[in-house]
């Protein structure tokens, strides 16, 4: 997969795209990760991106013409991109206004070969890019930040760790938070007592179905104790919804 982030920060992204998991997936060739600062495209010569509101008010608005111009050098392979013009890559707004980012999204995301993200500052962007530039509009979440860096970076984690190789054996994104439809189980590992709190037995049992069984009643139970929501979009089965029952006819200090 090939990620284009259009920012005035550039130097931002540095960290997050050269460490960890992002950085050994760039490593292995599976994605690569480029930020690209659009003031090179802001056509004069104070580099200028952003102007006053017309009708008047305050903050300042960014141009169209930096923006559309970075995404068209972009298609045009001038980012050292040889394959970008046979691809037609989603161009992606960050945005308080855009789709609330979910993990399904963050599938769907996962299964393109080009995604083009733009990160606006000061009050926002000229509606022009909205309407004739974009395919996605993007949210993290209900609260404003100063700027689209930090989100695109957290919708760009959470895409990369999907792609395939991306995340080792010992590591799965299959029973992760959501990607189930619902929270993920407990995790316990070594010492099986600290500071007297002990390990379920069930998990030192080595007994796998047991474990299994475990897993999922806790993973429900969670799931009904923090976000009850998740609960009416997922298709559960008879078993799943008795054990649901039986912890709501008996709320949550009841273990098993
Ligand atoms: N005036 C804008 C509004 O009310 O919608 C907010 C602009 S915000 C200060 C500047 C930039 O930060 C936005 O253009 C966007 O790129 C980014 N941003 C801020 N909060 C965001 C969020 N929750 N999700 C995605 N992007 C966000």
């Amino acid at each position: 997969m090939r990620v284009d982030v259009l920012t005035l920060f550039p130097e931002m992204f540095a960290g997050v795209f050269g460490s960890s998991i992002l950085g050994k997936a760039q490593e292995k060739g599976i994605v690569a990760l480029n930020a690209i600062n659009f003031r090179e495209y802001s056509g004069n010569k104070h580099g200028t991106v952003d102007d006053t509101p017309y009708g008047g008010g305050g903050g300042m608005v960014l141009k169209p013409e930096p923006i559309f111009a970075a995404v068209e050098a972009v298609l045009e392979g001038k980012h050292g991109d040889a394959g970008a013009k046979t691809r037609s890559p989603r161009v992606i707004l960050m945005c308080p206004q855009g789709e609330a980012f979910t993990q399904k999204k963050a599938e769907e995301l996962a299964a393109e070969e080009h995604l083009i993200f733009i990160c606006g500052h000061y009050e926002g962007y000229d509606e022009r890019i909205r309407e004739h530039l974009v395919t996605d509009e993007i949210s993290i979440g209900d609260y404003v930040l100063t700027g689209g860096e930090l989100p695109a970076m957290v919708v760009i984690d959470s895409v990369t760790r999907l792609l395939p190789g991306v995340l080792g054996n010992e590591m799965s994104a299959v029973t992760d938070s959501f990607s189930t439809g619902m929270l993920e189980y407990p995790h316990y590992t070594r010492p099986a007592e600290f500071r007297g709190w002990k390990v379920p037995d069930i998990l030192l049992s080595g007994h796998h179905a047991n474990v299994e069984e475990w897993r999922r009643k806790e993973a429900l139970r969670r799931t009904l104790l923090r976000r009850p929501d998740l609960l009416e979009k997922l298709e559960l089965s008879p078993q799943d919804l008795k054990w649901l029952e039986q912890m709501k006819a008996h709320p949550p200090e009841i273990k098993d």
